[in-house]
């Protein structure tokens, strides 16, 4: 927070102090956040970072909050995997995975809550609130109810049974919304105007939530050796966290933390059955249609998004693409994922690896490029997609004679 200068309206300009502002008064433009880059250059090195907690706060230079709160759950500092034979299912060179499976609350909303609720207690709330397609839910009752705080967490009534458990778990104030996401959205935009005292993370906090997102891209720098990667794929639902990625590596050339300027390419990952930012891609358009979602990807089923102009901009901009798969492929993907790598991830990461598959085989994503792909939740949490393909081998009475007959054949001898 030292280093933050304010707000800014990211169409107009204009300036705002760091308050629990989201919108332009002027011309309805996101607001962002502001810091001052010499200060942080002058005041940063990988050494001061190295000597961080092993959690999104070693940045917390480049992030709007301070962190030593009461809400940290020890969000990110996630590993980041080399994956051969994924990359060689799917004829790729040098490809990682950053796998965020491992967060608290086991997604990359941890780190996005973390901020937004770190923020929230230096601004003064003592009740945390959002609009959710799930994944949200989770981490910001986790949050705050290790710190203390009240929550009022909103999702859509058909959510993923693992999603409703493990949010209503930590607290009593779930409210499932006959509606869409979209539905349960303008809600909360409408409570956030009678309720100002509330925090709602991803409305009037989502100025310093989106910061979160930028970790990723610290991360995945970090544990590069100070590199950034040529290209990388995002899962896409507002947009808000594929925009931050690419702000996270500029912000990290302009404070001189990487060996050369970073210049990667940035393609996006959305579902067939809500694509509305892949739509625009694929047909040029310089607008984002709202869509009515129908996938099994929930978490990103976002038919109008917040960020998905800029979404656009920022993978037209650096070179990349956007692609869209269906629910088999993204079914295939997570057990392809599983079966390679060890990674068992919920549907959006389906979508991801779906897409980098697709987006190889068209030749966008490239053999000779250091490719990452942000693995955003974990399978657990989804479990109903995969569980008519992943049952018990065989089923047997327990004899040596039961076993043979029915694998024996089929499984090497370790001893020969
Ligand atoms: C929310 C979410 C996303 C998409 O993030 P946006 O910032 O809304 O684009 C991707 N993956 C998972 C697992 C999520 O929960
Ligand atoms: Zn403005």
């Amino acid at each position: 927070m030292a280093y933050v200068t304010g707000l800014r309206c990211r169409e107009c300009g204009r300036a705002y102090p760091a308050e629990a502002l989201h919108v332009c008064e002027y011309c309805f433009g996101p607001l962002e956040v502001t810091y001052d880059y010499e200060r942080i250059a002058a005041e940063t090195t990988r050494e001061t970072i190295a000597a961080g907690p092993n959690s999104i706060w070693r940045y917390a230079n480049l992030l709007p909050a301070n962190g030593h709160g009461d809400v940290d759950l020890g969000a990110g500092y996630t590993p980041l995997v080399r994956a051969d034979r994924l990359a060689a299912e799917l004829g790729l060179g040098e490809l990682w995975l950053k796998n965020d499976t491992v967060n608290p609350t086991g997604s990359f909303k941890d780190r996005v809550v973390a901020v937004a609720l770190a923020r929230a207690r230096e601004l003064g709330f003592k009740v945390a609130a959002c609009a959710s397609t799930g994944n949200l839910a989770n981490s910001v009752a986790a949050h705050a109810a290790r710190a203390g705080m009240q929550h009022v967490v909103f999702v859509p009534a058909d959510l993923e049974a693992g999603k409703i458990v493990m949010t209503s778990v930590y607290g009593p104030h779930l409210v499932a919304v006959e509606g869409s996401y979209d539905d349960v959205n303008r809600l909360c935009a409408e409570l956030t105007s009678e309720r100002p005292t509330w925090a709602f993370v991803n409305v009037n906090l989502r100025t310093y939530y989106a910061e979160g997102s930028k970790t990723l891209a610290f991360e995945t720098a970090e544990q590069l050796g100070w590199q950034a990667p040529d290209h990388v794929v995002v899962p896409v639902g507002s947009g808000s966290q594929l925009t931050k990625i690419a702000k996270g590596f500029e912000e990290l050339g302009k404070v001189g933390l990487l060996d050369e300027a970073p210049h990667v390419r940035v393609s996006g990952a959305q579902a067939v059955g809500c694509s509305p930012i892949a739509t625009a891609f694929t047909e040029h358009h310089d607008y984002v249609r709202p869509v009515k979602p129908s996938t099994i990807a929930k978490s990103i089923a976002i038919g109008n998004p917040a960020d998905g102009w800029y979404a656009l901009d920022v993978v037209r901009s650096s070179g990349g693409a956007f692609a869209a798969v269906t629910d088999e492929e993204l079914v295939d993907a997570m057990i392809l994922l599983a079966r390679t790598e060890g990674i068992f991830a919920e549907t959006a990461a389906g979508v991801t690896i779906a897409t980098l598959a697709k987006l190889a085989a068209a030749g966008v994503v490239r053999r000779d490029e250091r490719v990452v792909a942000y693995v955003t939740g974990h399978g657990l949490k989804t479990i109903e997609a995969v569980a008519s393909r992943a049952r018990p081998h065989a089923t047997i009475a327990p004899t040596l004679d039961a076993f043979n007959d029915a694998l024996g054949a089929e499984l090497e001898d370790s001893s020969s």
